[in-house]
């Protein structure tokens, strides 16, 4: 029966170990992503061309946008 425990406890191990090991791999990347955070990387407007700082970018269908009229401005305005 104390086989049964330890083998209970020895399974339990291996898998919170596992988790760990898991975890700890998911926040290295998260890590990696706040520190580039620093360098803020630059994203065109889709509409107009203007380079502003992703945080102050607007995302819309996978494009970047300077601000929230430029996503609902229309893209084949070829005047401008
Ligand atoms: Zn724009």
């Amino acid at each position: 029966m104390a086989k049964l425990i330890i083998l209970a406890i020895a399974i339990w191990l291996v898998i919170t170990i596992l988790k760990r090991y898991r975890k700890s791999l998911d926040q290295s990347d998260a890590s990696a992503e706040n520190t580039g955070r620093d360098s803020e990387s630059m994203v065109q407007c889709a509409h107009c061309g203007i380079h502003l700082p992703q945080s102050e970018s607007v995302l819309s269908d996978g494009q970047y946008f300077c601000s929230q009229a430029h996503v609902h401005a229309p893209k084949d305005e070829s005047g401008n």
